[in-house]
């Protein structure tokens, strides 16, 4: 029997795991730890495929983990992107209302933005947002300068560059299989052979719950798959959209609804809608995985999510099929947008967990169960808010495991 070779090893490179792995091994110089990753690079899922917003922290639920650490997360991200040459882009957000009732639910917005704590917040009117944003056509608006952008991409690969520099390993096409349990450690079958350690942190994102269940833990949750797809606006037309422009979003659901915003990649995108996703990485609506849908379908908590949601997930699929509808939820912020602006782009798919009560779990949710950290709830704003995960991942060990 070979001696456990690894302090920590970490599960999935996508952003939060390579924050995570930054983190403790800030914290633990001599820590022998390896992040395992089944693709063939750093952020290939959600850390990729993402809108690339710097969040400021308006949305959250004052006192939620989200809250707390978007906030934070903004002004850290902004600050390691300044440090390491990352361009990022402070072009500020416009969350436009027209109605009554999303003039009330902008009102509702812009106290939790003040409860958190989020800077510079203005609410606006047609003249200020006329300068802000002359094609957008609101009543009102809520105008969040700090808000920016980023490619996270670019961002998970210096996450992974400063691991390796502070003695980290990152093993690529090595997927965690199996998990087995020995008094003082735990030997982590996987694509590459066995590996021993004494700790684990699951941040698998569309898997953590089956690399929960792996360690033998229940999470008490599963992680429903919802594709948020995009369109591009033709170069010609990207002048209608100067920076991130939003509706208000209807808060009974986590998602922020279809948005148009400026990419640091160069061009404009609109969307991401959400549709319930047949895999979980599912990126194409073709895509089918017998095994992933079955686990959705055999999941009591994703029937009654359906009882309750029915009538927004089929209003849904109608505008993933409907170029029109899509348009016309982008219409109501800026109405001079045409079908012919648009051209198809990739998508993105959110691991969303949801609890066994059909509840779309609304906050982070990281947990520790014995020799293991658990990240298993960390959608949008979980980039902007990644090395302050990485940051409460790291504290949580310190204060669980004797590393
Ligand atoms: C459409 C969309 C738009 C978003 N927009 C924003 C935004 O604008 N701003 C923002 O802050 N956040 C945004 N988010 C959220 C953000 O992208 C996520 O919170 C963040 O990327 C989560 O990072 P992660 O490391 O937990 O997950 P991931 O990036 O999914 O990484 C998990 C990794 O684990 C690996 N893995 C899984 N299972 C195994 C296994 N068994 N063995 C080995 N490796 C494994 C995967 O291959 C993957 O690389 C968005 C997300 C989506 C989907």
């Amino acid at each position: 029997m070979t001696e456990p070779i690894y302090d920590v090893v970490v599960v999935g490179a996508g952003i939060i795991g390579l924050s995570t792995a930054m983190a403790l091994l800030d914290r633990y110089p001599k820590a022998r730890l390896v992040v395992l990753e089944k693709d063939a690079t750093s952020a290939t899922q959600q850390s990729g495929h993402n809108s690339g917003v710097i969040h400021s922290g308006i949305y959250y639920k004052p006192g939620s983990f989200k809250s707390k650490f978007c906030v934070e997360g903004r002004r850290t991200m902004a600050a390691f992107c300044e440090d390491n040459g990352i361009p990022t882009w402070r072009c500020g957000k416009l969350i436009v209302a027209n109605s009554e009732a999303e003039i009330a639910r902008l009102e509702a917005l812009h106290e939790r933005g003040l409860a958190n704590q989020v800077e510079g917040l203005e609410r606006v009117g047609p003249d200020r947002i006329n300068e802000i944003e002359p094609h957008v056509r609101a009543r009102e608006a809520l105008w969040a300068p700090n808000t920016g952008i980023v490619d996270f991409r670019k961002v998970a690969a210096a996450f992974a560059d400063k691991v390796r520099l502070a003695g980290g390993e990152i093993r690529f096409h090595c997927a965690l299989l199996r998990a087995i349990d020995r008094s003082s450690h735990t030997v982590l079958e996987t694509t590459s052979g066995a590996i021993e350690t004494r700790h684990v942190i699951n941040c698998a994102g569309l898997h953590s719950d089956r690399v929960a269940l792996t360690m033998g833990t229940d999470p008490g949750l599963q992680i429903i798959p919802f594709r948020g797809e995009y369109f591009t606006l033709k170069k010609e037309r990207e002048h209608l959209v100067k920076g991130l422009i939003y509706p208000v979003p209807d808060p009974t659901f986590p998602f922020l609804g279809v948005h148009l915003t400026q990419t640091m990649k160069g061009w404009v995108e609109a969307g991401p809608n959400a549709v319930l996703a047949t895999q979980r990485e599912g990126y194409s609506r073709w895509n089918f995985s017998p095994r992933d849908f079955s686990e959705t379908l055999a999941y009591p908590g994703f029937w009654k999510m359906l009882a309750r949601d029915w009538r927004t997930g089929l209003w849904e699929i109608n505008r993933s099929l409907r170029k029109s509808v899509f348009l016309a939820s982008l219409q109501a912020l800026v109405p001079e947008l045409t079908a012919q602006d648009l051209a198809g782009a990739g998508s993105g798919v959110r691991a969303q967990a949801v609890d066994r009560a059909g509840n779309l779990l609304d906050d982070f949710r990281i947990e520790q169960a014995g020799r293991s950290i658990h990240v298993l709830n960390a959608p949008s704003p979980g980039a902007t808010s990644s090395l302050v995960i990485g940051q409460h991942v790291a504290e949580l060990a310190a204060s669980q495991f004797s590393l």
